[in-house]
C-alpha cells in the first residue's frame, strides 16, 4: 500500500500499527476509539459492531469501525477474552496545541498501554477468585527458568524445570493467561502447542539482556528493604528482569508493584502431577465443574484474596513439616478462640476489599477514587483486626508478624487518617468526574467550589431577570458543550426578544427554538467553566498526592494483604472444621499414615447423615505398607481411595481433616491413578493413558510417597491386565516400598498376601437381602466374595432378559473353573502357568501327534529339535 496516498491521520495510524504489529490498535479520535483496515474487519466481527469506511485508497474503500471511548473498557475486555492484544493509542495534546505547531499539523498520539491477557488489572476483566498469570519461559544452560506473575495482585514466582515435558506440564498446571517466550527454535515445543496455550507472545532473544534485567529488578524493588539481588542466581535475574521489562513495555514504562519473588522449589512442595490433581478433582471435577471439587467443599473464605490463597494452598501442599505446623498453628489459634473472636473478626474480615488489586490499578494509573477508598477501608479493617487479635494478651498469638507490621508502621495509621479526611462518601469511578474530595480538606478547593456554586446560583437569578425583561415566562437558561450557557426561547416568543435586539446576541436557530446569549451570561458562564477547569486541576493534584502516599508504602500494603488472606484462610478452615467435625492433623517426620475414621470431604457433603467413615492405617508398627482392596462395584472403593489422598492433601496444606484423628509422616509425592479417560486428540487410547500414568508412578515414586491405584489393568484382556497388576504390585512392594492403596476386581491378586507380609487385604461389607444388594460402605478385613457386577447392572436398569442370561453364563463359567481347578488341583502357580497356555497347548499337540511305531530315527531327531526350538523360544520370551 502506498502510504503517500493516505491522509496524514491514516499515515500516523499505520506508523503506530507497524510498531505494534501483533496488536489491534484502539486509535483515539475525539470521543471514539477507531480501528482501520484489517483491524477494523476483525474487531467489527468480534464486537458485532458496524463496519464503515473512511476514504479510499486506489479506488478501494478503507474499512473503519469505532467504539465510544467511555465504553472502551467493555469492548477491550471482549477483544481480550477472544484472544486479541490491543494497543491503546491516545491523543497526547489538544487540537489547539497541535494547531500552534502549524495549521496542517495533526494531533500527536502515543500508545499508552498494551492490553494483553496476562497484564490485566481492571476489575471487570478479572475473575475475583482466580489469579491471572503472565508466564515467561526462558532457557538457560539446558534448564528452563519459569517466572510467573499476577500483576493485578503483585504475586511473582520462580520455578525451574529440567526438561520440555516438565515445562509443558507446569504450564498446564498453572494455566497462565499469556506465555512469553523468545522467538527462537529452542521453544518450538511450546510454539507447537500454541493452539492449546492460546496466548503466546514472542519476543526477540536480545530482549533477555542480563544487565538490563538486573537494572529492572533493582528498580522494581528499590523501596523493599528485604530484597537483595545477591540472593538470586544469574538465570533467575534474567527471567525476572525480562518479565518485568515486558510488563513495563505494556504499561507505558510504569514499574509494577510486586511482592518478593517466591521460589517454588520442588523441595518445598508435595509433588502432585497434573493427572493426580485432575483425578483428585482438587480445583474442578472431572466434568469441569466447581461444585463437587475439593476447593468447593472447603472454601469458607470471605475475601477473594483469601479464596485465591486457599486454592493455591491446596493445589500446592507443602513438604516441610515446620511450615505446615506454622499454618496449623494459625488455624488452631482461631479454632480454640473462635467463640471469643467470632463476631468481631467475621465482621472485620467479611467485605474486606481486594487491596492488592486496587493498589496495582492505582500504580498503573488505571485506578480511581473507589480504589483509594478500598485501600482506606482495607487498612482501617486491618487495624481493627489488629485490635481484635491484641484484645487478650493472655492468648498465645501466632500472628506476631502481622501485629508488628502495623505496630511499627505509623505510616499506615497516617495514611488511614489522610484518606479518611480527604475522601467524600460518594465516590465516582474515575477521578476525571471530580467531586470526590471532602470539603474542608483543601482550602483552595473549597474556595473555588463555593465560587462555582455561587455562579450557578447567579445563572438561576439571571434566568429570573431575563424572564422579567422579556416577559417570556418559559424562558430557560440551558447548557451544552458546544455553546456553553445560553438562553432558550421558543419560536412563538422570539419576536419578544427581537424587540430588544441590542441586549441579546444570537447563537443558534433550531426548528422550534432560538438560542441567545448576553454579555452578562458570557461572563458568568466563563467564570463557571474556568472554575470547573480549576477544580479538576486541583482535585487531580490531590488525587496524585494520595496515590503517591499509597504507593510509597506499597510493600507494607502487599504484606498486609497477604496476611489478611492467611487469616481469612485460617478462619475458613475453622468454619469448615466446625461444620464438618474436622480435626487438626498431627504432622511429623515419621513414615506413618494413620487416618482413623476418615471421611470424603466432598461426598460427605451430600451424604451428611449416612456417610460411613473408614480408617486407613499404613506403616504403623508392622510393615503394612500396602492395602489391597477388593470389593463389589458401588461398594465405595474409589471414594475410599480418594478420601485418603485428599486428607493427605488437606493435612499437608496446613488444614484440618475430616476424620476422628490423623497422623501423617510427611509424604514427598502423591500419585493417584483413578478411573480412566482417553486422550484421543493426543493419540492415546484409554489403556495407553492408564499405562503412561502408571509408568510415571513406577519411575518416580519413592519410599516416602503415597501411591493410590484403582483398577490397574482393567483396560486390556483379563490375563494381560491381571499379569500387569500382579507385577506392578511386586515392583511397588519390593523396589519402591511406598505406601500404597490398590483397589481391584481381580480377587486372584489376594494370593500375593502369601508372598508379602506387607500386604493387608481389605474389602467392603455388602448384604444381600431379598435378592437386593445393600452396600454398607464399611471397610473390613478380607477379600470380596463377588463383584456383584450383574446385580449392579440390574440396579442400573439393564433389561431383565440380559441380566438373567448373564447370570446363567456366569454360573457356567464358575462351574467350569471350579471343576478344572479341582481336576488340576490348581494353585497360584497355575495362574502363572496359564500365561503360557498357548505354548503348552502347542507342545501337547506336537507330542501327541507323534506315532512312535512308524517314526525313523532322523524324523525323531527332527521332532526333538522342533520341541527344543519351541522351548527356547518360550524361554526367551520370558526373559524379555
Ligand atoms: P465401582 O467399582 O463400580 O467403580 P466403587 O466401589 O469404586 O464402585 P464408589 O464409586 O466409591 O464405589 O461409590 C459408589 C457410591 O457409593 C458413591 O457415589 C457414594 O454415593 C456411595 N458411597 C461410597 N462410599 C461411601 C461411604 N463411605 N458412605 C456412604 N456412601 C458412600
Amino acid at each position: 500500500m502506498l502510504k503517500s496516498k493516505l491522509t496524514p491521520l491514516l499515515r500516523q495510524y499505520l506508523e503506530i500499527k507497524e510498531k505494534h504489529n501483533d496488536c489491534l490498535i484502539f486509535f483515539r479520535l475525539g470521543d471514539f476509539y477507531e480501528l482501520f483496515f484489517e483491524d477494523a474487519k476483525v474487531a467489527a466481527k468480534c464486537l458485532n459492531i458496524t463496519l464503515t469506511k473512511r476514504g479510499q485508497i486506489d479506488g478501494t474503500d478503507i474499512p473503519m469501525c469505532g467504539v465510544p471511548h467511555h465504553q472502551g473498557e467493555n469492548y477491550l475486555t471482549r477483544l481480550i477474552r477472544n484472544g486479541f492484544k490491543v494497543a491503546i493509542c491516545e491523543q497526547i495534546e489538544t487540537p489547539e496545541e497541535s494547531k500552534k505547531r502549524g495549521y496542517k499539523e495533526i494531533i500527536k498520539r502515543k500508545v499508552v498501554r498494551i492490553a494483553s491477557p496476562g497484564t490485566l488489572t481492571e476489575e471487570k476483566e478479572l475473575t475475583l477468585s482466580d489469579n491471572n498469570f503472565l508466564m515467561g519461559v526462558l532457557l538457560y544452560e539446558n534448564n528452563y527458568n519459569i517466572v510467573y506473575s499476577d500483576i493485578s495482585t503483585g504475586e511473582i514466582n520462580l520455578k525451574k524445570c529440567f526438561n520440555e515435558n516438565e515445562v509443558l506440564s507446569f504450564i498446564e498446571d498453572i494455566s497462565p493467561s499469556e506465555i512469553l517466550i523468545p522467538n527462537n527454535s529452542s521453544y518450538e515445543f511450546i510454539f507447537k502447542k500454541e493452539n492449546k496455550f492460546n496466548n503466546v507472545t514472542h519476543f526477540k532473544k536480545s530482549f533477555m539482556d542480563f544487565n538490563y534485567a538486573k537494572e529492572c529488578l533493582i528498580k522494581t524493588y528499590s523501596s523493599n528493604k528485604k530484597f537483595n539481588i545477591l540472593n538470586f542466581a544469574k538465570e533467575d535475574i534474567i527471567a525476572l528482569g525480562t518479565l518485568i521489562s515486558y510488563i513495563m513495555f505494556t504499561q507505558n514504562g510504569r514499574l509494577p508493584v510486586l511482592s518478593l519473588p517466591n521460589s517454588k522449589e520442588n523441595s518445598d512442595y508435595l509433588e502432585i502431577d497434573n493427572a493426580t490433581k485432575r483425578n483428585l478433582e482438587i480445583k474442578k471435577t472431572l466434568n469441569g465443574e466447581k461444585e463437587g471439587s475439593l476447593f468447593n467443599s472447603l472454601d469458607f473464605t470471605f475475601t477473594s484474596n483469601g479464596s485465591r490463597k486457599l486454592l493455591s494452598d491446596i493445589s500446592n501442599p507443602l513438604k516441610c513439616h515446620k511450615k505446615i505446623n506454622k499454618r496449623l498453628e494459625y488455624v488452631k489459634f482461631f479454632y480454640v478462640n473462635f467463640d471469643f473472636f467470632k463476631e468481631d473478626i467475621i465482621d472485620s474480615i467479611s467485605n474486606f476489599p481486594d487491596i492488592s488489586r486496587s493498589l496495582n490499578r492505582l500504580n498503573f494509573g488505571r485506578g480511581g477514587p473507589r480504589d483509594l477508598y478500598s485501600i482506606y477501608k482495607g487498612l482501617q479493617k486491618a487495624l481493627k483486626i489488629y485490635d481484635i487479635l491484641n484484645k487478650n494478651n493472655k492468648l498465645h498469638n501466632p500472628f506476631n508478624e502481622f501485629l508488628s507490621l502495623i505496630d511499627k508502621n505509623s505510616k499506615v495509621i497516617k495514611l488511614i487518617e489522610l484518606l479518611e479526611k480527604s475522601l467524600n462518601e460518594k465516590l465516582p469511578i474515575s477521578s476525571k468526574e471530580g467531586n470526590f474530595i471532602r470539603s474542608g480538606f483543601d482550602a483552595e478547593l473549597d474556595e473555588i467550589r463555593s465560587y462555582r456554586d455561587n455562579a450557578r446560583k447567579l445563572i438561576l437569578s439571571q434566568e429570573e431577570e431575563e424572564k422579567k425583561i422579556t416577559g417570556i415566562s418559559n424562558l430557560k437558561i440551558k447548557y451544552n458543550n458546544f455553546l456553553g450557557y445560553f438562553l432558550d426561547v421558543s419560536s412563538s416568543n422570539n419576536k419578544k426578544v427581537k424587540a430588544i435586539e441590542s441586549r441579546y446576541i444570537h447563537r443558534q436557530t433550531l426548528k422550534n427554538s432560538y438560542r441567545y446569549t448576553t454579555k452578562k451570561l458570557v461572563e458568568v458562564s466563563e467564570n463557571i467553566l474556568n472554575a470547573n477547569h480549576k477544580l479538576q486541576e486541583i482535585e487531580n493534584k490531590i488525587y496524585a498526592r494520595l496515590v503517591e502516599n499509597i504507593t510509597s508504602i506499597s510493600n507494607v500494603i502487599l504484606m498486609l494483604s497477604d496476611m489478611i488472606a492467611r487469616i481469612d484462610v485460617s478462619i475458613s478452615w475453622v468454619r469448615y472444621a466446625k461444620k464438618y467435625n474436622a480435626v487438626e492433623p498431627k504432622i511429623d517426620n515419621t513414615n506413618i499414615f494413620k487416618i482413623v475414621n476418615g471421611r470424603h470431604p466432598s461426598v460427605e457433603k451430600t451424604h451428611m447423615e449416612s456417610f460411613i467413615s473408614n480408617s486407613c492405617i499404613l506403616n504403623e508398627k508392622e510393615n503394612n505398607i500396602f492395602k489391597l482392596i477388593t470389593g463389589p462395584n458401588m461398594s465405595g472403593k474409589s471414594t475410599y481411595l480418594r478420601q485418603n489422598a485428599l486428607i493427605l492433601v488437606m493435612a499437608q496444606s496446613g488444614g484440618y481433616c475430616p476424620a476422628e484423628s490423623v497422623n501423617i509422616g510427611i509424604c514427598d509425592k502423591l500419585f493417584c491413578r483413578l478411573g480412566s479417560g482417553d486422550e484421543l486428540a493426543k493419540g492415546n487410547s484409554t489403556f495407553m493413558v492408564e499405562m503412561i500414568e502408571t509408568a510415571n508412578i513406577l519411575n518416580s515414586a519413592s519410599d516416602r510417597s503415597l501411591v493410590v491405584l484403582d483398577e490397574i489393568g482393567r483396560g486390556t484382556s483379563t490375563f494381560d491386565g491381571m499379569s500387569l497388576a500382579w507385577a506392578i504390585i511386586e515392583y511397588l512392594i519390593e523396589k519402591i516400598k511406598c505406601k500404597t492403596l490398590f483397589a481391584t476386581h481381580y480377587n486372584e491378586l489376594s494370593q500375593l498376601k502369601k508372598k508379602y507380609n506387607q500386604i493387608k487385604l481389605n474389602t467392603f461389607k455388602v448384604k444381600e437381602w431379598e435378592n437386593e444388594l445393600i452396600f454398607l460402605h464399611e471397610l473390613i478385613e478380607g477379600v470380596a466374595e463377588s463383584s456383584y457386577g450383574i446385580q449392579v447392572a440390574k440396579m442400573a436398569g439393564i433389561p431383565n432378559q440380559v441380566t438373567l442370561e448373564a447370570k446363567k453364563i456366569l454360573k457356567n463359567l464358575e462351574n467350569k473353573t471350579v471343576a478344572s481347578n479341582k481336576k488340576n488341583n490348581q494353585t497360584l502357580i497355575d495362574f502363572e502357568l496359564k500365561q503360557n497356555d498357548t505354548f503348552v497347548k502347542d507342545l501337547k499337540e506336537n507330542i501327541s501327534s507323534i506315532n512312535l511305531n512308524n517314526i525313523t530315527p532322523i524324523e525323531a531327531l527332527n521332532v526333538l529339535e522342533k520341541i527344543k526350538k519351541q522351548f527356547l523360544k518360550n524361554l526367551n520370551k520370558d526373559n524379555l
